[in-house]
């Protein structure tokens, strides 16, 4: 068939959301760039008179398209990187704001350094200033509306969880917003809705030689599946060697390290791959390497090669059943699971339906009451935003969108100053605030081009990690019958662009109702890693990010068309038919880089780079998941945390 026709029969002319709407402007693909912009700076409006979140009706979660790192989003800091918006910060407009606060970045970590801060004081004025033209950072909302039904999603941060308990701050900032994890987790879980139906493998032609969908069958990540291996492998186009060695490795007890203690096993797997383990100690064919390579993707965002056997134990790889490894965690084990569960911790794993989105909006509800509806954790998830509120003059709390911090600097001596200002883009121009301190709860990475006056460790130690690139895509259908007449409600898709398609998590919360019945409208979540295997894991980051940056909407859209196709048609979907929308959450700087003992040094105790990079300079504070290295929320707010009492 051609390509005309596949894209037709893809459904590629259907009239879904492919525009990308700019700071409240739908700009058309493909439109020819308005004249007298400058170069890079095409996404700007021309009107700034009122900035687009002061309008009416400005509601940014229920853009589709592409989202996460938008257009329009990032130009600016690439601009100041480049050095291009220097003489820009130096002729900058005076608002003539001072505040007690200016905040960099409106993340979680963000939200929760002006949370701690006002609580602290709370006739305290303070600034929120984020790049993107919605506030939550990575935990983003996505909300659809098909059918009469409102559909929500996480377009990146998904859960209040960790591998460690959330300490006391980050449990009581839960706790002031009246959320409890794991209440919640049990009162609104719906999942019964779609408990008859099975999880699934796909093996697509491209890596396994054939198109087969393998229902049912032994759960991923040591689960108790259905079916037996043998039983399983049989229904797969696997080769027979890589059958048996799969079988093997999953079943059999043996012992690969024999003759060392627990603790040297340990040691020895944290500084090889599951890969070489799987090749040189297991011994398996090299045909298994693509039934597992992916499998890491969700959690690192790089695959087997370079994520350490040790890491694979904690998230309950197979091939160690027969190792004696003691369960306790070791040392130079990164963010996995192994030896997280003791009775005495209260395990935290709760799902708002937008995700970690639901934090953010309580936070901002608490900072400007005037911004949204409602009075609880659970009524945030329905409550109304007006952001028409979020920079009001009459608010001690402001929160400006769509505008990038491009120089942070102290008006004086840093030892002796009495404030900071800061430097920001928005529309086509560069303004001015003020204040008595910052904390930048941006991305790390950046730092050094706000802040150039920074000692060179500490900019070299801001400069080491490399934010993880990742896309949750979410595609809305008009229903879920094909899911329910195969009998599936996940795929695993290990060769495929997105790694795995699955219904959205069956949460019911407030007067949020997920789908109820396969006839209703759901949101399909799809994720793709994209990595580099054979370079280190920051190479595979830098080059992963530079993909996610150079790939259009058209691209995922046909490969998300194509997947669901060739997944689901024997349950007779239709992607031109069903597909109602598509949000692309791109996210080329994801996850805070955590580090990789293949390739990071084993630095001593507060030596590494994070140690170093957040130190206070000073009245500027660094707070953010990256201070930490360490891409979960608790740690978002722990630094947000030690960040503001630095100031204090
Ligand atoms: C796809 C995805 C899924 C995730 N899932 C989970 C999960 O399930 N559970 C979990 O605990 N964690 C998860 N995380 C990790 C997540 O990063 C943290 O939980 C947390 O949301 C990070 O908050 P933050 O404020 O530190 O960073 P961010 O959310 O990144 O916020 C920082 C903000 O600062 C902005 N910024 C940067 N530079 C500037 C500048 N110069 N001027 C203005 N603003 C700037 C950024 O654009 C961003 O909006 C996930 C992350 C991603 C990407």
């Amino acid at each position: 068939m051609g390509d005309e026709n596949r894209d037709k029969q893809l459904g590629m002319d259907r009239p879904i959301g492919r525009r990308d709407f700019l700071n409240g402007v739908a700009i058309v693909v493909g439109s020819t760039m308005a004249p007298g912009l400058l170069p890079g700076f095409e996404w700007m409006t021309e009107d700034a008179a009122i900035f687009p979140q002061d309008r009416p009706g400005y509601y940014p979660p229920t853009l589709t398209g592409m989202r996460g790192s938008h257009d329009g989003a990032f130009e600016s800091a690439h601009a100041a990187r480049d050095g291009n918006l220097s003489s820009a910060a130096g002729s900058a407009i005076e608002t003539g704001e001072i505040y007690d606060l200016i905040v960099v970045g409106g993340g979680i970590s963000g939200l929760a350094a002006a949370y701690f801060h006002y609580k602290k004081n709370p006739s305290a004025r303070i600034l929120i200033l984020d790049n993107h033209d919605d506030f939550g950072g990575h935990a983003k909302r996505n909300e659809f509306h098909v059918n009469g039904h409102m559909l929500l999603a996480n377009g990146g941060t998904v859960s209040i969880e960790s591998p460690f308990p959330y300490s006391a701050q980050a449990r009581g900032l839960l706790s002031d917003l009246g959320i409890e994890p794991a209440k919640f987790e049990k009162k609104y879980d719906d999942s019964r809705v779609y408990k008859s139906l099975k999880s699934a493998y796909f093996f697509d032609k491209e890596t396994f030689g054939t198109d087969r969908l393998v229902v049912g069958g032994p759960a991923p990540f040591g689960r108790q599946g259905s079916v037996s291996w043998p039983e399983f492998l049989g229904k797969t186009p696997l080769s027979e060697e890589a059958q048996k060695d799969i079988a093997r490795l999953q079943e059999a007890k043996v012992d690969y390290l024999p003759g060392l203690s627990s603790d040297e096993k340990k040691d020895k797997l944290s500084r090889m791959s599951y890969k070489d383990f799987l090749l040189k100690f297991v011994k398996v064919h090299p045909a298994v390497l693509p039934f597992y390579q992916a499998r890491p993707h969700g959690l690192f965002g790089v695959g087997i090669d370079a994520v350490s056997a040790l890491d694979c134990w904690g998230l309950r790889f197979p091939g160690f059943q027969g190792m004696n490894l003691s369960p306790d965690p070791y040392r130079r084990m990164g963010f996995t699971a192994m030896g997280e569960a003791t009775p005495e911790k209260e395990p935290y794993h709760f799902h708002f339906p937008d995700g970690n989105a639901s934090i953010a909006r309580l936070l901002v509800r608490a900072l400007i009451p005037d911004a949204a509806t409602g009075n609880t954790a659970e009524g945030i998830v329905t409550a109304e935003f007006d952001y028409t509120k979020l920079d009001s003059k009459d608010s001690s709390v402001r929160i400006r969108l769509s505008s990038t911090a491009v120089r942070v600097r102290h008006l004086g001596e840093p030892t002796s100053a009495k404030e900071v200002e800061v430097s920001y883009a928005r529309e086509k121009k560069v303004y001015n605030v003020r204040a008595n301190a910052a904390v930048l709860a941006c991305w790390n990475m950046m730092i050094p081009y706000l802040c150039p006056e920074l000692p060179n460790a500490q900019k070299e130690a801001l400069r080491y990690g490399a934010k993880v690139p990742l896309v949750y895509s979410v595609v809305a259908v008009r229903n879920w019958k094909a899911f329910d007449k195969l009998g599936i409600q996940r795929v695993s898709s290990p060769g495929m662009y997105h790694t795995g398609v699955g219904l959205d998590q069956a949460v019911s919360i407030g007067d949020y109702k997920c789908s109820q019945t396969p006839e209703e409208p759901i949101l399909l979540r799809m994720t793709r890693t994209p990595c580099m295997p054979g370079l280190s894991e920051r190479d595979q980051h830098r080059a992963g990010r530079g993909e996610l940056l150079t790939t259009s909407f058209e691209t995922f859209e046909r490969n998300i068309r194509d997947q669901l196709s060739r997944i689901l048609s024997a349950g007779g979907f239709d992607p031109a038919r069903d597909i109602a929308a598509i949000t692309v959450n791109r996210w080329p700087h994801g996850y805070a880089y955590e580090y990789n003992p293949l390739w990071d040094p084993d630095w001593p105790e507060g030596q590494r780079p994070c140690d170093i990079a957040r130190a206070r300079f000073g009245r500027i504070a660094v707070a953010n998941s990256d201070a930490a290295a360490a891409a979960y929320t608790d740690q978002a707010i722990d630094q947000a945390y030690r960040a503001v009492h630095e100031l204090a």
